[in-house]
């Protein structure tokens, strides 16, 4: 099975919280450092928060499970 999973890659991100006003579910948190942080449980896999981030910080992965 493939699994697409968003992450956050903190060392590009700027903390402008765009992705954050843009996530339709609100599974985007912050962390105590301010970086945000994708809620897997609570994620559509919609991709629009990989669509508004202005550094690439947001990517997916795709992970095999069996
Ligand atoms: S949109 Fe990108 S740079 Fe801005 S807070 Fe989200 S991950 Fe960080
Ligand atoms: S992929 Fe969509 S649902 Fe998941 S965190 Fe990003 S904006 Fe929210």
């Amino acid at each position: 099975m493939l699994l697409k999973r968003y992450v956050v890659l903190a060392e590009r991100c700027t903390a402008c919280q765009r992705c954050l006003a843009v996530c339709p579910v609100g599974a985007i948190e912050l962390s105590e450092a301010g970086i945000p942080e994708i809620q897997i449980a609570k994620c559509r896999r919609c991709g629009a928060c990989k669509k508004i981030c202005s550094q690439q910080a947001i990517i997916n992965r795709v992970k095999l499970r069996f």
